[in-house]
């Protein structure tokens, strides 16, 4: 292939390449592409990262993987190396050339030109039994994304994604710390959330105008806890967050798709020897799921 725009790179790029600010240069102007910030297009240009993104996935040869946003195709050369398949979703079309023509010699990848939210993953996943999502995601639709796949318990057994540093860190947080929310108590329903790196914004091209992180969610066999109905749970949890300075039996009581008496609140409250001024913040999952099979 031609080496149009620097002498020093090669646009069929190793995979050691791949991650660099010369290479994404070369390959954005070959192919006259600008960034789209309305997309999250932040590329990856550092190897570092990438090699840290790619251990911690702990991908082998068995393993489908499933990426999300492929942009330039920067974490899908190695990716490619590394799995038995690979199945990239990226939904800018003027991107397909690109990820066909640099990574042509792959042939177990699959590009698939559409949106991640629109896309059928059980039809991706077929019978394969290793399924692992590697990505590093568009920063505005990062929890839609990760909701959605786990939420529909599709047979994925981790999800190893840069995301944007607060929601990382909202994904972790303990009981009664800033970022403790409903998200983190969605998250621990079905995973466990490690973060395994910080990434500021000069690994990326163009550099995006917040810091980012690497969090790896390792899905559970089974939900962390047993709720009767989920649906209505995950709405309790809202409830609980809905007003983050007033108390658990205010929140819930004022909860509009709730309908919960105050009495009840406090009775189930008293019944699990939790105080009547507890916040939801101080709550865990566990705690959660004992309030709510006394009140749902
Ligand atoms: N993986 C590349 C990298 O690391 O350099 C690009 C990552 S960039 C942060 C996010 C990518 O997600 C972009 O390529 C963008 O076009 C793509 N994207 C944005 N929204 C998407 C969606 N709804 N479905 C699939 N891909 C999407």
């Amino acid at each position: 292939m031609s080496d149009m725009n620097s002498k020093n790179t090669n646009l069929t790029a190793t995979p050691e390449s791949s991650a660099s600010y010369a290479y994404t240069k070369a390959i954005t102007n070959k192919y006259g592409i600008t960034a789209k910030k309305s997309l999250g297009q932040n590329f990856l240009t550092d190897n570092h990262v990438l090699q840290k993104i790619l251990r911690s996935a702990e991908i082998c040869k068995d393993d489908t993987v499933i990426e999300i946003g492929p942009g330039i195709g920067t974490m899908t050369h190695e990716l490619c190396r590394l799995a038995k398949r690979v199945v990239a979703v990226e939904i800018d079309k003027s991107l397909i050339p690109v990820l066909t023509e640099t990574l042509s010699k792959y042939d177990n990848l699959t590009v698939i030109n559409n949106d991640i939210l629109k896309t059928d993953i059980n039809e991706i996943i077929g019978d394969d039994k290793s399924v692992k999502l590697v990505a590093n995601l568009p920063y505005y639709i990062t929890t839609p994304i990760i909701m959605r796949i786990l939420e529909n318990e599709y047979n994925i057994k981790s999800i190893c994604v840069m995301v944007q540093k607060e929601v990382g860190e909202r994904m972790r947080a303990k009981p009664s710390t800033k970022d403790y929310g409903s998200l983190t108590v969605s998250v621990a329903y079905f995973a466990d959330a490690e973060l395994l790196a910080n990434v500021p914004p000069n690994c990326f091209f163009p550099r995006p105008n917040v810091d980012s992180c690497v969090i790896k969610l390792n899905v559970l066999e089974k939900p962390r806890v047993n709720v009767k109905d989920r649906e209505k749970f995950f709405t309790f949890v809202k409830a609980a967050f809905s007003k983050r300075r007033k108390t658990l039996v205010n929140c819930l009581t004022s909860y509009e798709g709730l309908s919960l008496e105050k009495n009840d609140v406090l009775a189930a409250l008293n019944k699990l020897g939790l105080s009547e001024s507890v916040r939801g913040e101080a709550l865990d999952i566990t705690e959660f799921s004992k309030i709510a099979e006394v009140l749902l």
